[in-house]
């Protein structure tokens, strides 16, 4: 496995691999089961893997956790190497944002629902550092989990309207035995928190079931909102939308998505279920 800190390494690496199909996975590192399942979808999928362990600065808002983040490079190139990555990309902020122009992206009406309403700008920073993976990596296939079902509906519709040979892949989300997402930050949840934080996987199950069994939808989100409510954790939203355009419309789409996310103490956690 080559770990590679320098765009100019980067480039020089990916210009030799000619027709390879590349599956690219990118990650902010913390690396836990969740994104170990995608680093094997992408080698079973394709020729080699890049993974890039990269906290973007322009993807947080002031006060989120952007300093805090837990990073732990030595420990993500063991899980890497052990998974047989072939490319670890892990630039310094100052190697990806060097050269910077003004120009600015603007991820749309639908980057200022579901996570953009309380992170305004944060899906604008996701356009913006995806537009320099794909310069750079020249992906064929790229590999989200669920969990980012938001972020994976506007990079499909980015792809698609500017015509990029590039498939946005989703893998589902791995959880915990007890129903808990893994994710980087639930080891900073406090015990109680933790405990509490399966309620929210719990409340998205009980109310697809019962909106698939034809339930009242204000109904059915406000009682699991409620029970959400009775955790120690602050509901950032609950939203039943049309999935990938997430539109109120429900009714028109084959798909559609229930997602929610709820404010811990330090920790927001995120969730969905997306289903016919
Ligand atoms: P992150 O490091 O949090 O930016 O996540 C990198 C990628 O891993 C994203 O595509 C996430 O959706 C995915 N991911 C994070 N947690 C999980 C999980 N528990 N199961 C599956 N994929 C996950």
């Amino acid at each position: 496995m080559k770990i590679i800190q320098e765009i100019v390494q980067l480039q020089t690496a990916i210009s030799k691999l000619d027709l390879a199909t590349i599956g690219f996975v990118p990650t902010m590192g913390a690396l836990h089961e969740g994104h170990e399942a995608l680093i094997k979808k992408a080698k079973e999928e394709n020729d080699l893997v890049v993974v890039s362990i990269f906290v973007n600065p322009t993807e947080f808002g002031p006060h989120e956790d952007y300093e805090s983040y837990p990073r732990d490079l030595e420990a993500d190139a063991k899980v890497c190497a052990i998974l047989e990555v072939d490319i670890l990309f892990a630039p310094s902020v100052s190697e990806m944002y060097r050269n910077n122009s003004d120009i600015s992206f603007n991820a749309g009406s639908s980057s200022k629902i579901m996570c953009g309403a309380t992170r305004p700008g944060h899906f604008n920073g996701v356009l913006q550092i995806f537009n320099k993976f794909f310069g750079l990596i020249n992906p064929t296939r790229v590999y989200f989990g669920q969990k980012d079902a938001q972020k994976i509906a506007l990079l499909r519709a980015f792809v698609h309207d500017y015509y990029l040979p590039i498939e946005i892949k989703m893998v589902p989300t791995v959880r915990d035995l007890d129903g808990l997402a893994y994710s980087a930050r639930n080891g900073l949840l406090t015990e109680q928190e933790r405990q509490q934080a399966v309620e929210l996987h719990r409340a998205l199950l009980l109310a697809k079931a019962r909106l698939k069994d034809g339930e009242e939808q204000a109904v059915v989100l406000m009682q699991a909102r409620s029970k959400l409510e009775q955790t120690v954790g602050k509901v950032d939203y609950m939203e039943f939308l049309s999935y990938p355009d997430l539109t109120k419309d429900v009714h028109a789409s084959e798909y559609k998505i229930l997602a929610a996310a709820l404010q811990f103490s330090t920790v927001r956690l995120i969730e969905n279920e997306i289903f016919e």
